[in-house]
């Protein structure tokens, strides 16, 4: 087989595999806990559905313009205005099939071969990829916990080359959990328009925040940083809309107007009918959003609790998204019936095989201390995996 050198580069993405490990395991009749999971356990909104429905029955059914319908663009002009205070133009906006394809269409507008993208560890597993994809070199910076995952402006200063095109900031972050302060925002803007490189800001977890804790985008802090920063957003996450496929991206419109142009010679629009149903997530009633949230921060406060009470764990309390990431680096070095857990991946196929428990390595996104464990599921099977992972830990020496 004589396949590109890209595409023997990239690897799959590692978080979907383990999820349909899972769900083949449950399959066969085990009774696995999946803390492996990347999307809400909650159903898309009614209101939604028949939105639609309707768009079905109403024969709306064919090609729309590439980037999306005026409608749904009008729709989240709104939306970064009443969330963000962020003023956009209709030619400044792309709405693409998921915020992982915006992604995709930044960085193919974007990069070079050998261009560098500055891309913070731990990291979402798609984004150093994405950048292979195009050729270019993703220059992974490790942060540290003590900094609350995030990238600092020395860190940052020292990672900077000629070649340097982009950062990518993901706050509130999968899979830490954690988000980036006013402050700090404030500190990267600035030297982002210092050193004139792009900041591409995935915010797909703005809404799902706890702890009073405020989502800012950065591309809100003045017109020197809104200019360079593109903007990523989507209803997968908010409105538990994952298997839709809509998601979105603001920023300058010749940035824009390349991805739109690439869009056009590859997927085409978005699928018609899920276009519909986003005018209605994001325009109708908006009570569903605080009601899955107050479930999910009461599955976060158990969850990080019960993480905590296990002797050589320790995890960080997250203010966003819905994966705790706690450190287990203690059990490494340890062995059971002979069999060595050396690193996080040791650590995932133990408890999978030993106490059918589905979680992902930290090493997948690029910090090998770390395990992450979704709470996007029920109560019951938190408590039950938790358990599990307990005793299962306990029989390591
Ligand atoms: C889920 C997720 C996405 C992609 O969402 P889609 O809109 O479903 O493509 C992007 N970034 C992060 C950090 C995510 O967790």
């Amino acid at each position: 087989m004589r396949l590109s050198k890209r595409a023997v580069s990239i690897k799959p993405s590692p978080t979907l595999a383990i999820d349909s490990k899972a769900k083949a395991l449950k399959a066969s009749g085990v009774d696995v806990v999946n803390f492996g999971v990347g999307e809400p356990d909650f159903d898309t909104p009614q209101n939604i559905k028949e939105a639609a429905i309707k768009a079905i029955r109403d024969g709306f059914t064919k090609y729309t313009p590439v980037g999306g319908i005026e409608e749904l663009k009008v729709a989240v002009i709104e939306k970064f205005r009443r969330d963000n205070g962020l003023a956009y133009a209709k030619n400044e906006i792309i709405v693409s099939c998921g915020a992982k394809h915006s992604l995709y269409n930044i960085a193919e507008a974007l990069l070079d071969p050998g261009d560098e993208i500055i891309i913070p560890a731990p990291y979402w597993v798609s984004y150093p990829d994405q950048a292979l994809l195009n050729d270019a070199v993703p220059v992974i910076v490790k942060t540290d916990e003590k900094n609350l995952f995030k990238i600092t402006p020395e860190l940052l200063k020292s990672n900077l080359s000629k070649k340097t095109k982009a950062l990518i900031l993901n706050s509130p972050s999968n899979p830490t959990g954690l988000a980036y302060d006013l402050k700090s925002l404030e500190a990267i803007a600035d030297i982002a328009a210092e050193n004139d490189f792009y900041v591409i800001s995935d915010e797909i977890y703005e809404k799902l925040v706890y702890d009073g804790f405020r989502h800012v985008s950065i591309a809100s802090l003045g017109d020197k940083i809104k200019q360079r920063t593109i903007v990523v957003n989507g209803l997968s996450k908010a409105y538990a809309m994952t298997g839709w496929r809509i998601g979105f991206a603001a920023g300058p419109k010749e940035i824009i107007g390349a991805m739109t142009n690439i869009q056009s010679q590859s997927t085409s629009n978005p699928t018609s009918i899920a276009q519909k149903a986003a005018v209605e997530a994001l325009r109708g009633a908006q009570d569903f959003i605080p009601v899955m949230v107050a479930e999910f921060n009461r599955r976060r406060a158990y969850m990080v609790e019960a993480l905590n009470k296990i002797k050589g764990i320790s995890c960080l309390m997250p203010v966003g998204a819905f994966y705790a990431f706690p450190n287990v680096s203690s059990y490494y070095g340890k062995s059971f019936k002979g069999k060595p857990v050396n690193s996080s991946f040791d650590l995932s196929s133990y408890l999978i095989e030993e106490a059918n428990v589905a979680l992902v390595p930290g090493g997948a996104f690029g910090d090998d201390r770390y395990i992450r464990l979704s709470y996007a599921t029920s109560m019951d099977h938190i408590k039950k995996g938790l358990d599990r992972i307990e005793k299962a830990l306990a029989n390591l020496a």
